[in-house]
């Protein structure tokens, strides 16, 4: 738990504490030009602004139907942009030049653009053509001459569609005002079948820090502006930051949006065939560093053609029935990141002095997930991914520590990202959710016997390696944060669901019991790493057992029998 009594423990200096979590992001460039010989004939697609364009009718070539089957897409990528000069970081930038050509060569190689109503529909498992992909700009910055001068040339070249998400804050009344795009144009671009106007919020504020009614405030109101300005109400969202929770999920959903938009929310970066999770859906970063363009930042070595080739090719060709049903499962490729680019990428984000920059730079970084594909498929939700850069080389897990937060979530991920401080693999949310911030390959600074083994308790079983020499738990664990608030001194006016432990076996009666959903992911979660690691069930510990806390407390029966009120079977059975 990230407390008083782990601070003690840890290993570097901690900053102040407050969670700040904001994502904005970029990223690319791109690749390989494709000689002219192998030129086709772009597939034109030109929504028309007032057509509901649902119908798949519409997604169907005009030219003569070809005598072999359809090819639909299975899966498509979701393109962020900002504006063309985009510079957030060394490498999450963008140049004109880098933007024009990666829209062209989309453009040769024959991909379809889709309008917000192809994506919702998409989404609810209509097909769309195999070479699809949706260009989406958030615009919440001053950059009209480059939308005028640069963005809209190149979609009307290329008869392309995009979907503005806008800070409605951020769009003027008056033409002509210190470089802000104004309503009038958003008109009339999209008059043309250029754009279409969605919604990025009225004043862009990180949606997992405020609260459910600022929330539902910020996100309806840009509605209800949109819809005036436009007089077309927006159907989709795109997360201030791309920064998101369920709970935001949730509000966005129930104000009306059809879909909502974030950034690396699974390990695939690509949205599906009646995707199960339309109000978190991922985006593709298309932003680079000068020095390794074409080589798209956060990848691992892919270029944009790349990037957009592996989503596209994951389509099915159309038989006798055409209309195939929905896959409805998603089932990310689990790949476990690179522990060594990992920590490049933070030892550069750990240079930032910027706290704004430097957690921008954290969401991009690449962090997939290490859970199996199997396991990955039992979650009731996905994976969400809020990097941490306070890691260390060289973790070769033989056990897995179990904690409690004795916080919110907000506030332990705020914490975690901050330079300098503490840090777990995995946090579980107590509906379920987990949150991978640390590649387990490396070390998360979570538990800690500070300088030497006299910090930690004699009986520690994770502070000495196999050969009896000192070494830090964090170097030899797996560590799993539980959102719990651990002992209760007043459980009077308590909401939540409360454990009385009659021996008061660490000097406190009532505890916060774990919720079943919690629990659940947590078995799941515990299992898969086990297998993985080859771990034993008796090196799956509390932090009590490494050093004198009292996290995860006596709520969390690993694999006891739980006495007291009320009284449970042990979570994990078995060796
Ligand atoms: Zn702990």
């Amino acid at each position: 738990m990230p407390g008083p009594s782990r601070k003690n423990n840890r290993p570097r200096s901690r900053s102040a504490g407050a969670a700040i979590i904001c994502l904005l992001i970029l990223c690319a460039s791109c690749g390989s030009q494709p000689s002219p010989t192998q030129i086709p004939t772009p597939t034109i697609f030109h929504p028309s602004p007032t057509a509901t364009s649902t119908d798949t009718a519409t997604l169907t070539p005009s030219t003569t139907p070809s005598p072999t089957p359809e090819s639909y897409a299975r899966q498509i990528p979701i393109l962020e942009y900002h504006y063309t000069t985009y510079h957030f970081s060394d490498d999450v930038s963008m140049t004109t030049e880098w933007f024009q050509s990666q829209i062209r060569w989309l453009a040769v190689n024959g991909y379809t653009t889709l309008s917000a109503e192809q994506l919702s529909a998409f989404l609810e498992g209509k097909n769309t053509p195999a070479k699809s992909v949706v260009l989406t700009f958030d615009i919440g910055t001053a950059e009209h001459d480059d939308f005028s001068n640069n963005i809209i040339p190149v979609l009307k070249q290329y008869h392309f569609h995009a979907l503005f998400f806008v800070v409605t804050n951020m769009i003027n009344d008056a033409c002509g005002v210190k470089n802000k795009v104004c309503w009038e144009e958003l008109k009339d671009w999209s008059s043309q079948g250029l754009i279409s106007v969605e919604s990025h919020g009225v004043y862009h504020p990180d949606y997992v820090t405020i609260t459910a009614a600022q929330q539902r405030e910020d996100a309806g109101t840009a509605r209800q502006i949109i819809t005036e300005k436009m007089g077309r109400t927006p159907i989709g969202f795109a997360f201030p930051y791309d920064s998101f929770n369920n709970g935001a999920a949730q509000v966005i959903k129930s104000i009306g949006y059809q879909f909502a938009l974030a950034g690396n929310t699974r390990a695939d970066r690509s949205v599906h065939l009646g995707d199960a999770d339309r109000y978190f859906l991922p985006r593709v970063y298309p932003y680079s560093n000068p020095k390794i363009y074409p080589v798209i930042y956060g990848t691992s070595g892919k270029t944009f053609d790349q990037l957009i080739s592996s989503d596209s090719a994951a389509q099915y060709v159309a038989t006798a029935t055409p209309q195939e049903s929905p896959t409805g499962t998603v089932t990310p490729q689990a790949s476990a990141t690179e522990p060594q680019s990992y920590i490049q990428f933070c030892t550069k984000i750990n240079q930032m002095v910027n706290a704004q920059d430097r957690l921008h730079a954290l969401a991009n970084l690449p962090l997939s997930t290490d859970i199996s594909a199997q396991t990955q498929s039992k979650l009731s939700k996905p994976v969400i991914f809020k990097p941490s850069c306070n890691v260390i080389a060289g973790n070769v897990p033989r056990g897995i520590v179990l904690h409690a937060t004795r916080g919110t979530l907000v506030a332990t991920i705020g914490e975690f990202q901050q330079p300098n401080a503490t840090s777990a693999h995995y946090i579980i949310d107590r509906d379920g959710q987990i949150y991978q911030m640390v590649p387990e390959g490396l070390g998360a600074f979570h538990a800690s016997c500070g300088d030497s083994r006299s910090g930690c308790i004699p009986s520690c079983p994770l502070c000495e390696r196999p050969d009896g020499a000192f070494l830090q738990p964090y170097l030899q664990s797996v560590g799993i944060e539980l959102v719990n608030d651990g002992q209760l001194v007043d459980t009077t006016a308590y909401k939540g669901l409360i454990y009385e432990d009659y021996l008061t076996s660490f000097g406190y009666r009532y505890w916060e019991d774990y919720p079943d959903a919690q629990l659940q992911a947590l078995v799941l979660l515990v299992n898969d790493i086990r297998a993985r690691w080859g771990i034993p069930l008796d090196l799956v510990v509390g932090h009590y057992r490494i050093n004198n806390n009292t996290d995860p407390g006596p709520a969390l029966n690993i694999s006891w029998y739980r006495t007291g009120n009320p009284p449970r079977a042990p979570i994990f059975t078995g060796p």
